[in-house]
C-alpha cells in the first residue's frame, strides 16, 4: 500500500521549527511528529535514573525501558507521554535541553530514537520536524524544509518562549546554550545537523512565522 505524504522540517535551535510544523500539520490534517521532544523525553528519564551517560550498557538498558508517545487534541497541542505519565511541563528546561543534545551524540540513543520514529512515520501523513528528518530518518520524505536564522534571532526567539512558558534566564545565557547545543548538533558523528542535498532552504530572518507557513504550503501546493 502506498505510504501518505511526509514533509520534513529540519534545522537549528530557536528558528521556530515546532511552531512551523505544528501550524503546517494542523492545516493539512496530518500528525505532528515532534522529535526533539522524544529527545527530551529520554533525556528526563536520563537525569532522574542517575546512570553513567557514557556507559553504553546502562543506557541501552534504560533505553529497553523507555516508551514515548506523542498525543495530540483536535487543536494539535502535543502531549508528550513517558512511560505512561504526562511529562510535557517537565521537558522544556535549558538542563534538559543540554542533556538531550549530548545524549544526541550517542550512536544507541540515535537509533533507538530513529527506529521509534520510523515507526511512527511508516504510514506517512506526518510533518516530521528536527534536525535530521530529511537526511537520515526520512530520506525518502516527498518535501524537506530547512529553516535558518543568525544566532541572535534564534537566542531572542529561544529566550522569548522560555519567558512565556514562565522559565526566566538572561539572552546572554540562552544565546550560550543555543550556540553550544548547535555546535554539538552539527559537529557530532552521528546523523549531524545540516540541510539535506535536496531541501529548501528558508532563511527566516526578515520572514514572520505566518509568512514561513505561507511560504512552504505554497511550495507544497496541490497536496
Ligand atoms: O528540537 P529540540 O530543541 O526540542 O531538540 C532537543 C535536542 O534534541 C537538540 O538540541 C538535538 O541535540 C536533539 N535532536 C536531535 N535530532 C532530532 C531532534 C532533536 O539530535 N531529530
Amino acid at each position: 500500500m502506498k505510504r501518505g505524504i511526509i514533509i520534513t522540517i529540519d534545522g537549528p535551535s530557536g528558528v521556530g521549527k515546532g511552531t512551523v510544523a505544528r501550524a503546517i500539520a494542523k492545516r493539512l490534517g496530518l500528525t505532528y511528529l515532534d522529535t526533539g521532544a522524544m529527545y527530551r523525553a529520554f533525556a528526563l528519564l536520563v537525569q532522574r535514573s542517575f546512570i553513567n551517560v557514557d556507559d553504553e550498557k546502562e543506557l541501552t538498558e534504560l533505553l529497553l525501558e523507555t516508551h514515548i508517545s506523542l498525543e495530540s487534541d483536535s487543536d494539535y497541542n502535543i502531549k508528550i507521554i513517558l512511560n505512561k505519565e504526562d511529562v510535557t511541563d517537565k521537558i522544556r528546561t535549558p538542563e534538559i535541553s543540554s542533556l538531550s543534545s549530548d545524549l544526541a551524540t550517542k550512536k544507541v540513543v540515535r537509533n533507538t530514537l530513529k527506529g521509534m520514529q520510523r515507526r511512527l512515520g511508516q504510514k506517512g501523513n506526518i510533518v516530521a520536524e528536527g534536525r535530521d528528518m530529511g537526511t537520515y530518518v526520512f530520506p525518502d520524505a516527498d518535501f524537506k524544509f530547512y529553516l535558518d536564522a543568525a544566532l541572535n534571532e534564534r537566542a531572542r526567539r529561544r529566550w522569548r518562549q522560555l519567558e512565556e512558558s514562565g522559565i526566566k534566564e538572561s539572552l546572554d545565557r540562552v544565546k550560550k546554550e543555543v550556540e553550544n547545543r548547535d555546535k554539538q548538533d552539527r559537529e557530532r558523528a552521528e546523523s549531524p545537523l545540516h540541510p539535506a542535498p535536496n531541501a529548501v532552504i528558508i532563511d527566516t530572518i526578515n520572514l514572520t512565522i505566518e509568512e514561513v507557513i505561507e511560504k512552504i504550503l505554497k511550495i507544497i501546493g496541490g497536496v
